[in-house]
């Protein structure tokens, strides 16, 4: 059956220092704590990775991932960073299709794709995100937004490679404006993903695959939210840099 993760996203935010002492703190508290969460990802800067990754040593609950990740192999890309890179100083996950890299960025439903493949193809898993825009979900357009994004990201896949993927569903107005989406519009949205997913592949994929919730999750709405039965978890932008509010969440 399917993994129970909450993945923290930092974003652009601590130093190197504050970075590791936040991640410290992390797990100093969920190595003791037994909770339902099977797996606890941190998605740090680059800078962050590889002593994150020593940190960890020895807790097999708590893994590292990137937050992005260049789609070509290597070469000359002035300032970008590669999968193999990632990989090779011990990051397990990669934030792929964030709704700010689709916004800030440009990134378009085909790079994700082909970023999803340079991910997969150096064994990392990717943390692929969906989610509509208030003015999507205002147009009654929310399904057919998330569908487009499923077949155009990752349903080139095949059933293998897709298991490797770890979903997250993030309403885009939902992302860092104290706005969560309900339990119930959130677990809506879940449901049809697994459905989607049991379409193009089948049900034994479907029932497999980890759905994360993220958008504004703290510590006071994660337990309904988690207790849904099509989510499986959070990805969580501004509670994860805060180490309490991230094991409360975990917890
Ligand atoms: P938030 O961000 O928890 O701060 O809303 C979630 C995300 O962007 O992954």
């Amino acid at each position: 059956m399917r993994k129970k993760i909450v993945a923290g996203n930092w974003k652009m935010n601590l130093d190197y220092n504050e970075g590791l002492g936040v991640f410290s703190e992390i797990i100093n508290m969920v190595k003791d704590e037994a909770t339902g969460t099977q797996e606890v990802v941190v998605c740090s800067p680059f800078i962050h990775i590889h002593s994150l990754v020593q940190l960890a040593k020895g807790y097999q609950k708590v893994s590292v991932g990137a937050q992005n990740a260049h789609q070509a192999e290597s070469g000359a890309y002035t300032g970008e960073i590669s999968a193999r890179m990632i990989k090779s100083v011990g990051a397990t996950y990669v934030i792929i299709g964030h709704s700010e890299r689709r916004q800030y960025f440009g990134e378009s439903n085909e790079l994700l794709a082909k970023k999803t493949d340079t991910v997969l193809a150096n064994d990392l898993h990717p943390i692929f995100c969906i989610g509509e825009t208030l003015q999507e979900r205002e147009a009654n357009e929310h399904f057919n937004v998330i569908k487009t994004q499923l077949v155009e990201g990752v349903f080139h896949l095949d059933a293998a490679q897709f298991s490797k993927l770890v979903l997250a569903y993030e309403p885009v107005w939902a992302i860092g404006t104290g706005v969560t989406a309900s339990s119930a519009q959130a677990q809506e949205i879940h449901e049809f993903i697994r459905k989607e997913i049991a379409a193009k592949y089948n049900q034994e994929v479907a029932d497999n695959t980890t759905i994360l919730y993220g958008g504004s999750c703290n510590p006071k709405n994660a337990a309904e939210l988690f207790a849904q039965p099509d989510i499986d978890g959070g990805l969580i932008g501004g509670a994860s840099l805060k180490s309490r509010d991230f094991v409360d969440i975990i917890k």
